[in-house]
Protein backbone atom coordinates (compact mmCIF):
# COMPACT_ATOMS: atom_id res chain seq x y z
CA UNK A 1 0.00 0.00 0.00
CA UNK A 2 1.72 3.27 -1.01
CA UNK A 3 1.93 6.01 1.69
CA UNK A 4 -0.61 8.36 1.73
CA UNK A 5 0.48 12.55 2.03
CA UNK A 6 -1.44 15.54 2.32
CA UNK A 7 1.71 17.80 0.96
CA UNK A 8 4.19 17.34 -1.99
CA UNK A 9 6.47 19.60 -3.53
CA UNK A 10 7.58 18.84 -7.25
CA UNK A 11 11.01 20.80 -7.69
CA UNK A 12 13.20 20.13 -11.24
CA UNK A 13 16.78 20.53 -10.30
CA UNK A 14 19.58 21.03 -12.96
CA UNK A 15 22.31 21.70 -11.96
CA UNK A 16 22.09 23.91 -9.00
CA UNK A 17 24.75 22.82 -6.73
CA UNK A 18 24.68 26.09 -4.69
CA UNK A 19 20.96 25.94 -4.06
CA UNK A 20 20.43 22.28 -3.58
CA UNK A 21 20.33 22.66 0.55
CA UNK A 22 19.14 26.34 1.19
CA UNK A 23 16.12 25.49 -0.95
CA UNK A 24 15.63 22.04 0.84
CA UNK A 25 15.89 24.30 4.40
CA UNK A 26 13.65 26.84 3.43
CA UNK A 27 11.31 23.80 2.16
CA UNK A 28 11.27 21.75 5.32
CA UNK A 29 10.97 25.02 7.31
CA UNK A 30 7.44 25.73 4.93
CA UNK A 31 6.21 22.71 5.15
CA UNK A 32 6.86 21.59 8.56
CA UNK A 33 4.71 24.48 10.29
CA UNK A 34 1.78 23.18 8.08
CA UNK A 35 2.24 20.08 11.08
CA UNK A 36 0.87 17.48 8.19
CA UNK A 37 2.21 14.80 6.18
CA UNK A 38 4.56 16.11 3.42
CA UNK A 39 7.36 15.04 0.94
CA UNK A 40 9.86 16.79 -1.18
CA UNK A 41 10.12 15.14 -5.10
CA UNK A 42 13.41 16.39 -6.78
CA UNK A 43 13.87 15.63 -9.71
CA UNK A 44 17.27 15.28 -10.91
CA UNK A 45 17.41 16.34 -14.78
CA UNK A 46 20.73 15.01 -15.52
CA UNK A 47 22.88 17.54 -13.93
CA UNK A 48 26.86 17.28 -14.05
CA UNK A 49 27.76 19.49 -11.23
CA UNK A 50 27.58 17.31 -8.24
CA UNK A 51 23.99 18.74 -7.63
CA UNK A 52 23.08 14.63 -7.97
CA UNK A 53 25.08 13.70 -4.81
CA UNK A 54 23.94 16.08 -2.97
CA UNK A 55 20.58 15.40 -3.48
CA UNK A 56 21.06 11.79 -2.41
CA UNK A 57 22.94 12.93 0.88
CA UNK A 58 20.36 15.39 1.64
CA UNK A 59 17.49 12.54 1.07
CA UNK A 60 19.68 9.86 3.18
CA UNK A 61 19.16 12.17 6.03
CA UNK A 62 15.68 14.22 5.52
CA UNK A 63 13.05 11.10 4.84
CA UNK A 64 10.74 13.72 3.40
CA UNK A 65 13.09 14.04 0.26
CA UNK A 66 12.07 11.68 -2.41
CA UNK A 67 14.72 12.15 -5.61
CA UNK A 68 14.15 10.79 -9.04
CA UNK A 69 17.23 10.78 -11.07
CA UNK A 70 17.32 10.97 -14.69
CA UNK A 71 19.51 9.55 -17.05
CA UNK A 72 20.38 12.71 -19.09
CA UNK A 73 18.79 15.73 -19.20
CA UNK A 74 15.51 16.35 -20.32
CA UNK A 75 14.07 19.50 -20.13
CA UNK A 76 12.82 21.21 -17.04
CA UNK A 77 8.77 20.52 -18.39
CA UNK A 78 9.38 16.84 -18.61
CA UNK A 79 11.57 16.89 -15.25
CA UNK A 80 7.82 18.70 -13.49
CA UNK A 81 6.17 15.76 -15.34
CA UNK A 82 8.13 13.24 -13.93
CA UNK A 83 7.71 14.87 -10.40
CA UNK A 84 3.89 14.90 -10.94
CA UNK A 85 3.98 11.05 -12.07
CA UNK A 86 6.02 9.99 -8.69
CA UNK A 87 4.03 12.36 -5.52
CA UNK A 88 1.82 11.00 -3.85
CA UNK A 89 0.40 14.05 -1.89
CA UNK A 90 -3.53 15.40 -1.79
CA UNK A 91 -2.29 18.59 -2.78
CA UNK A 92 0.87 18.97 -5.02
CA UNK A 93 3.10 22.36 -5.77
CA UNK A 94 5.39 22.91 -8.34
CA UNK A 95 8.09 25.17 -7.94
CA UNK A 96 11.66 26.10 -8.97
CA UNK A 97 14.68 25.24 -7.00
CA UNK A 98 16.09 28.37 -7.68
CA UNK A 99 14.22 30.26 -5.01
CA UNK A 100 12.62 32.79 -7.40
CA UNK A 101 9.49 30.82 -6.30
CA UNK A 102 9.33 32.25 -2.41
CA UNK A 103 8.52 29.19 -0.60
CA UNK A 104 6.47 30.86 2.25
CA UNK A 105 3.88 31.35 -0.82
CA UNK A 106 3.12 27.81 -0.52
CA UNK A 107 1.29 28.76 2.33
CA UNK A 108 -1.17 31.02 0.86
CA UNK A 109 -1.74 28.38 -2.14
CA UNK A 110 -2.79 25.95 0.33
CA UNK A 111 -5.16 28.55 2.59
CA UNK A 112 -6.64 28.82 -1.09
CA UNK A 113 -6.92 24.84 -1.55
CA UNK A 114 -8.38 24.46 1.85
CA UNK A 115 -11.16 27.04 -0.19
CA UNK A 116 -11.54 24.25 -2.36
CA UNK A 117 -9.93 25.63 -5.39
CA UNK A 118 -8.23 22.86 -7.28
CA UNK A 119 -5.97 24.52 -9.57
CA UNK A 120 -4.42 27.67 -7.29
CA UNK A 121 -1.68 29.64 -9.59
CA UNK A 122 0.72 32.24 -8.57
CA UNK A 123 0.65 35.48 -10.39
CA UNK A 124 3.99 37.35 -10.95
CA UNK A 125 3.32 40.43 -9.55
CA UNK A 126 6.71 41.45 -9.91
CA UNK A 127 10.19 40.26 -10.85
CA UNK A 128 13.48 41.00 -9.31
CA UNK A 129 16.82 40.33 -10.29
CA UNK A 130 15.65 39.67 -13.94
CA UNK A 131 17.18 41.61 -16.97
CA UNK A 132 14.78 43.86 -19.11
CA UNK A 133 15.39 41.51 -22.03
CA UNK A 134 14.07 38.52 -20.02
CA UNK A 135 11.12 40.70 -18.40
CA UNK A 136 10.18 41.95 -21.89
CA UNK A 137 10.07 39.10 -23.75
CA UNK A 138 8.55 36.93 -21.18
CA UNK A 139 5.88 39.77 -21.07
CA UNK A 140 5.57 39.33 -24.82
CA UNK A 141 5.05 35.55 -24.51
CA UNK A 142 2.34 35.49 -21.71
CA UNK A 143 0.60 38.11 -24.32
CA UNK A 144 0.84 36.27 -27.26
CA UNK A 145 0.15 32.61 -26.17
CA UNK A 146 -2.94 34.33 -24.58
CA UNK A 147 -4.10 35.87 -27.61
CA UNK A 148 -3.67 33.24 -30.03
CA UNK A 149 -4.51 29.62 -28.39
CA UNK A 150 -7.91 28.38 -27.78
CA UNK A 151 -7.10 28.23 -24.09
CA UNK A 152 -7.19 31.19 -21.42
CA UNK A 153 -3.72 30.79 -20.21
CA UNK A 154 -3.54 33.15 -16.72
CA UNK A 155 -1.16 36.17 -17.45
CA UNK A 156 2.34 36.83 -15.63
CA UNK A 157 2.09 32.73 -14.09
CA UNK A 158 4.65 30.61 -14.38
CA UNK A 159 4.92 26.55 -13.41
CA UNK A 160 4.59 27.40 -9.76
CA UNK A 161 1.26 26.20 -8.59
CA UNK A 162 -0.54 24.16 -6.45
CA UNK A 163 -2.71 21.53 -7.80
CA UNK A 164 -5.62 19.27 -6.51
CA UNK A 165 -5.23 15.48 -6.34
CA UNK A 166 -8.09 15.27 -9.20
CA UNK A 167 -6.21 17.53 -11.23
CA UNK A 168 -2.24 15.79 -11.18
CA UNK A 169 -4.66 12.46 -11.86
CA UNK A 170 -6.00 13.75 -14.80
CA UNK A 171 -2.47 15.94 -15.60
CA UNK A 172 -0.74 12.29 -15.79
CA UNK A 173 -2.83 10.90 -18.35
CA UNK A 174 -2.10 13.76 -21.15
CA UNK A 175 1.24 11.92 -22.28
CA UNK A 176 2.34 14.27 -24.94
CA UNK A 177 5.58 15.06 -25.66
CA UNK A 178 5.53 18.60 -25.89
CA UNK A 179 4.87 20.09 -23.51
CA UNK A 180 3.08 22.97 -21.79
CA UNK A 181 2.30 22.35 -18.14
CA UNK A 182 0.33 25.92 -17.53
CA UNK A 183 -1.67 25.50 -20.82
CA UNK A 184 -2.22 21.62 -19.83
CA UNK A 185 -3.28 22.76 -16.19
CA UNK A 186 -5.67 25.94 -17.92
CA UNK A 187 -7.08 23.55 -20.24
CA UNK A 188 -7.98 20.54 -17.64
CA UNK A 189 -10.81 23.46 -16.29
CA UNK A 190 -12.21 22.78 -12.18
CA UNK A 191 -11.97 25.53 -9.85
CA UNK A 192 -9.18 27.98 -10.26
CA UNK A 193 -7.54 30.84 -8.73
CA UNK A 194 -4.51 33.18 -9.08
CA UNK A 195 -2.38 34.34 -6.20
CA UNK A 196 -0.21 37.26 -6.40
CA UNK A 197 3.31 36.95 -5.28
CA UNK A 198 6.99 38.25 -5.62
CA UNK A 199 9.43 36.51 -7.72
CA UNK A 200 12.51 37.08 -6.57
CA UNK A 201 15.73 36.69 -7.70
CA UNK A 202 18.18 33.79 -7.85
CA UNK A 203 19.34 32.39 -4.71
CA UNK A 204 22.84 31.25 -6.57
CA UNK A 205 23.65 30.67 -10.41
CA UNK A 206 22.54 31.34 -13.30
CA UNK A 207 19.29 31.39 -15.41
CA UNK A 208 19.03 27.54 -17.09
CA UNK A 209 16.22 29.00 -19.15
CA UNK A 210 18.43 30.92 -22.12
CA UNK A 211 16.93 32.53 -24.99
CA UNK A 212 16.59 29.18 -27.53
CA UNK A 213 14.78 27.15 -24.63
CA UNK A 214 12.19 30.06 -24.44
CA UNK A 215 11.47 29.90 -27.92
CA UNK A 216 10.80 26.24 -27.57
CA UNK A 217 8.22 26.37 -24.60
CA UNK A 218 6.59 29.40 -26.72
CA UNK A 219 6.67 27.15 -29.84
CA UNK A 220 5.42 24.07 -27.69
CA UNK A 221 2.88 26.38 -26.35
CA UNK A 222 1.80 27.58 -29.57
CA UNK A 223 1.34 24.38 -31.49
CA UNK A 224 0.03 22.76 -28.11
CA UNK A 225 -2.91 25.02 -27.92
CA UNK A 226 -3.44 26.33 -31.40
CA UNK A 227 -4.00 25.53 -34.98
CA UNK A 228 -3.73 29.40 -35.76
CA UNK A 229 0.10 29.50 -37.08
CA UNK A 230 -1.64 26.59 -40.12
CA UNK A 231 -4.44 29.59 -40.51
CA UNK A 232 -2.13 32.26 -41.13
CA UNK A 233 -0.98 30.40 -45.03
CA UNK A 234 -4.87 30.16 -46.28
CA UNK A 235 -4.90 34.21 -44.91
CA UNK A 236 -1.82 34.48 -46.56
CA UNK A 237 -3.18 32.71 -49.69
CA UNK A 238 -6.42 34.58 -49.62
CA UNK A 239 -5.10 37.46 -49.53
CA UNK A 240 -2.51 37.20 -52.23
CA UNK A 241 -5.46 35.82 -54.54
CA UNK A 242 -7.68 38.56 -53.79
CA UNK A 243 -4.75 40.80 -54.78
CA UNK A 244 -3.96 39.24 -58.19
CA UNK A 245 -8.18 39.35 -58.73
CA UNK A 246 -7.57 43.02 -58.43
CA UNK A 247 -3.88 43.48 -59.74
CA UNK A 248 -4.87 41.66 -63.02
CA UNK A 249 -7.40 43.57 -64.94
CA UNK A 250 -5.57 47.18 -63.67
CA UNK A 251 -2.13 45.95 -65.22
CA UNK A 252 -4.00 44.56 -68.37
CA UNK A 253 -6.05 47.73 -69.00
CA UNK A 254 -2.83 49.94 -68.24
CA UNK A 255 -1.04 48.02 -70.61
CA UNK A 256 -3.86 48.60 -73.36
CA UNK A 257 -3.47 51.98 -72.70
CA UNK A 258 0.60 52.64 -73.19
CA UNK A 259 1.66 52.90 -69.30
CA UNK A 260 4.87 50.79 -68.86
CA UNK A 261 4.42 51.40 -65.45
CA UNK A 262 4.76 47.67 -64.79
CA UNK A 263 7.46 46.96 -66.86
CA UNK A 264 10.59 45.79 -66.38
CA UNK A 265 11.53 42.09 -64.90
CA UNK A 266 12.07 44.21 -61.14
CA UNK A 267 8.28 43.64 -60.69
CA UNK A 268 8.21 40.13 -61.72
CA UNK A 269 10.95 39.17 -59.02
CA UNK A 270 9.67 40.71 -56.19
CA UNK A 271 5.98 38.89 -56.69
CA UNK A 272 8.01 35.65 -57.47
CA UNK A 273 10.35 36.40 -54.30
CA UNK A 274 7.19 37.49 -51.97
CA UNK A 275 5.15 34.27 -53.09
CA UNK A 276 8.35 31.65 -52.74
CA UNK A 277 8.47 33.63 -48.86
CA UNK A 278 4.95 32.80 -47.89
CA UNK A 279 5.29 29.48 -49.45
CA UNK A 280 8.60 28.60 -47.30
CA UNK A 281 7.36 29.79 -44.47
CA UNK A 282 3.62 27.69 -44.86
CA UNK A 283 5.80 24.46 -45.50
CA UNK A 284 8.05 24.92 -42.16
CA UNK A 285 4.74 25.57 -40.08
CA UNK A 286 3.44 22.43 -41.92
CA UNK A 287 6.60 20.93 -40.62
CA UNK A 288 6.54 21.99 -37.12
CA UNK A 289 3.35 20.05 -37.00
CA UNK A 290 4.13 17.49 -38.69
CA UNK A 291 7.49 16.51 -36.54
CA UNK A 292 5.27 17.20 -33.25
CA UNK A 293 3.01 14.18 -34.87
CA UNK A 294 5.82 11.85 -36.08
CA UNK A 295 7.42 12.46 -32.11
CA UNK A 296 4.44 11.18 -30.80
CA UNK A 297 3.22 8.96 -33.34
CA UNK A 298 6.95 7.17 -32.22
CA UNK A 299 5.47 6.56 -28.68
CA UNK A 300 9.22 6.54 -26.28
CA UNK A 301 8.93 7.00 -23.20
CA UNK A 302 8.60 11.09 -21.77
CA UNK A 303 11.87 10.42 -19.72
CA UNK A 304 14.14 7.82 -18.63
CA UNK A 305 15.12 7.54 -14.95
CA UNK A 306 18.48 5.96 -13.45
CA UNK A 307 17.09 5.74 -9.85
CA UNK A 308 13.59 5.79 -8.27
CA UNK A 309 12.62 6.80 -4.80
CA UNK A 310 11.41 3.53 -3.31
CA UNK A 311 8.06 2.92 -2.10
CA UNK A 312 7.22 2.63 1.60
N1 LIG B 1 15.61 23.23 -14.93
C1 LIG B 1 15.60 21.86 -15.21
N2 LIG B 1 16.01 21.43 -16.45
C2 LIG B 1 16.43 22.29 -17.42
C3 LIG B 1 16.40 23.70 -17.12
C4 LIG B 1 15.98 24.12 -15.88
O1 LIG B 1 15.23 21.05 -14.37
O2 LIG B 1 16.79 21.84 -18.51
C5 LIG B 1 15.16 23.68 -13.58
C6 LIG B 1 16.12 24.62 -12.87
O3 LIG B 1 17.07 23.89 -12.12
C7 LIG B 1 15.19 25.41 -11.98
C8 LIG B 1 13.90 25.48 -12.80
O4 LIG B 1 13.99 24.43 -13.75
O5 LIG B 1 14.90 24.76 -10.76
C9 LIG B 1 13.71 26.81 -13.47
O6 LIG B 1 14.82 27.13 -14.27
P1 LIG B 1 15.45 28.59 -14.30
O7 LIG B 1 15.42 29.19 -12.95
O8 LIG B 1 16.80 28.48 -14.92
O9 LIG B 1 14.47 29.35 -15.26
P2 LIG B 1 14.02 30.90 -15.15
O10 LIG B 1 13.49 31.09 -13.77
O11 LIG B 1 15.26 31.69 -15.41
O12 LIG B 1 12.99 31.04 -16.21
MG1 LIG C 1 14.57 30.74 -12.14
Amino acid sequence: MTKKFTYSVVAPIYNEIGIVDEFCKRITDVMDSTGEEWELVLVDDGSSDGSTERIRELASVNKNIRPVIFARNFGHQIAVTAGLDYARGEAVTIIDADLQDPPEVILDLIEKWREGYQVVFAVRAEREGESWFKKFTASLFYRIIFRITDVKIPLDTGDFRLLDRKVVDVMNSMRERHRFLRGMSAWIGFKQVGVEYKRAARFAGETKYPFNKMLKLALNAVTGFSYFPLQVASYFGFASAGLAIIAIPVVAILRMTGTQFFGGQATTLIAVLFLGGVQLISLGILGEYIGRLYDEAKGRPLYIVSEAPEDE
